[in-house]
C-alpha cells in the first residue's frame, strides 16, 4: 500500500531532535523555526517531558472516559491557574478542529441557534464544521457548504451586528490572531466590541487560541491582550508539545448534560502526563516571557530589504510579508542555511518557533535571512 498523496513534503527525514534543533537521517542538524507547525511549545524532547511520559506508560498507558483520571483534574486546576480561567470548566479532545466542533455544538445547544459568524481569511481545522468556517474554498466540499455560516471582514464590528441583529447566530468564532491566513490581528477594540455583541444578542463568542494560544504571543492566549473573556476558547497544537491533544475552556454559564461531548481518546493519560509536563516547563522556565522577548528581538532586528512588505505578528508568532512569492527563499533557507520555517499563502514566511528560543539562535536565523536576501 502507498500513502494517499495529500501533502507537499519537503525532501528532509527528521530522525531526532533536542530544542529548538532537528537532525535528519544523515545527521545533517537544522534550527526549527516551525515547531512542527506551531506545536512544539517547549522544544523537542525536554528531558522532564520525556521523562513524564515514560513514567506514565510505564504506570498506565489507556483508559476510556468511563472511570476517574485524576490526570485531567489535576490539568483542569493547573490550566485554570496557569491562564487566569480557574472559574472555567475543561473539556478534553485531541485536536484543534475537534475543539472548534465542539465548541460550535457548544454554542448551538446553548442558545437553541444554528448559525455561525466566522470570519474571511480564517483557518479553524478540516473537519466539516471546521471546514465550514474556514475561509479556504480548496478544502470546503459541497457537504461542507452546507452549513450556515456567514464571513464578515476581520475587524469590521457594524458587519458583525448587522448579522447578529438577524437573530439565528448561535456563536461568532475568531483566531486570537490568524494563522495560516497570514498573521492578520484582530485589533483590542475590535474584540471587546465582539465580546459586548455577543452578550447583547445571546450568541456565544469562540476564541480559536489553537495556535495563538499556550504563550506562543507572549500572554498565554493571544485575546488577553485585548482584557477579554470570550464564552469558549479553543485549543490544541502546543498543549502537548506534540502528543495529540485538544482542549475548549468553557465559561461558568454553560451547562454540562450528560453525553452532550465526548470521545474515546480524549484525556487520556499519555496526553495528560505530556500537557501536565508541559506547564511545568513553560513554568519553569519562564517560556512565555521568552516567547515575547525573543519575537520582539527578531522582528527588531529583521534585516532591512527593499524585498521585505511588511512584518506582523506578537511573540513568536510572526509573519514576514514579502513583495515576491516567498518559495525559493524558503527553500534557500532550508537547504543552503538548515532552518526550517513557516509559510502562509504565496507572499509570507511565517516563524512560529518553540517559545523556548534564544537570542543566539535568532541571531543565526536573523545572519542567514540577511544573507539570503
Ligand atoms: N485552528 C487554528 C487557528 C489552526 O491553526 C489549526 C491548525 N493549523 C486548527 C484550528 C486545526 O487544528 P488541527 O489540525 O489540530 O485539527
Amino acid at each position: 500500500m502507498e500513502l494517499f498523496d495529500v501533502y507537499s513534503l519537503f525532501d528532509v527525514t527528521p530522525v531526532r531532535a533536542q530544542g529548538c534543533r532537528v537532525w535528519d537521517a544523515d545527521g545533517q542538524e537544522y534550527l526549527d523555526l516551525y515547531g512542527g507547525h506551531a506545536v512544539i511549545s517547549v522544544g523537542h524532547c525536554h528531558p522532564h517531558y520525556v521523562e513524564a511520559l515514560t513514567r506514565q506508560l510505564n504506570a498506565i498507558g489507556f483508559y476510556s472516559n468511563s472511570v476517574k483520571n485524576p490526570l485531567q483534574t489535576e490539568l483542569a486546576h493547573r490550566l485554570g491557574k496557569a491562564c487566569g480561567y480557574e472559574d472555567y470548566t475543561l473539556f478534553l479532545d485531541n485536536s484543534g478542529a475537534e475543539s472548534n466542533e465542539n465548541a460550535m455544538k457548544l454554542a448551538s445547544f446553548h442558545t437553541g441557534k444554528d448559525r455561525i459568524i466566522a470570519f474571511h481569511r480564517s483557518f479553524h481545522g478540516r473537519t466539516s464544521g471546521a471546514v465550514a468556517v474556514t475561509d479556504n474554498p480548496n478544502i470546503v466540499s459541497p457537504f461542507n457548504a452546507n452549513h450556515k455560516v456567514t464571513f464578515c471582514d476581520l475587524n469590521d464590528a457594524a458587519a458583525v451586528e448587522a448579522e447578529l441583529q438577524k437573530g439565528d447566530v448561535a456563536g461568532v468564532i475568531v483566531e486570537g490572531i490568524q494563522g495560516c491566513g497570514g498573521i492578520h490581528i484582530p485589533t483590542n477594540g475590535f474584540l471587546q466590541t465582539l465580546q459586548t455583541l455577543c452578550g447583547k444578542y445571546d450568541a456565544v463568542l469562540i476564541l480559536d487560541e489553537v495556535q495563538s494560544g499556550y504563550g506562543r504571543t507572549g500572554k498565554f492566549f493571544a485575546h488577553q491582550w485585548a482584557g477579554i473573556r470570550p464564552d469558549i476558547i479553543t485549543m490544541g497544537k502546543g498543549i502537548a508539545n506534540g502528543f495529540p491533544c485538544g482542549g475548549i475552556l468553557i465559561s461558568p454559564r454553560f451547562e454540562a448534560v450528560k453525553g452532550m461531548l465526548g470521545t474515546t481518546f480524549g484525556g487520556n493519560y499519555l496526553a495528560m502526563a505530556a500537557a501536565l509536563a508541559v506547564l511545568d516547563i513553560i513554568e519553569e522556565e519562564g517560556l512565555i516571557d521568552n516567547a515575547c522577548r525573543v519575537g520582539e528581538y527578531i522582528k527588531a532586528n529583521l534585516p532591512a530589504s527593499p524585498r521585505i512588505k511588511e512584518v506582523r505578528g506578537r511573540g513568536l508568532m510572526i509573519g514576514i510579508e514579502f513583495n515576491e512569492e516567498v518559495a525559493a527563499i524558503r527553500k534557500q533557507l532550508l537547504f543552503d542555511k538548515h532552518i526550517f520555517t513557516g509559510v502562509a499563502g504565496k507572499n509570507m514566511v511565517r516563524l512560529l518557533a518553540p517559545l523556548c528560543l534564544t537570542t543566539d539562535e535568532a541571531d543565526r536565523f536573523l545572519a542567514a535571512l540577511s544573507e539570503v536576501l
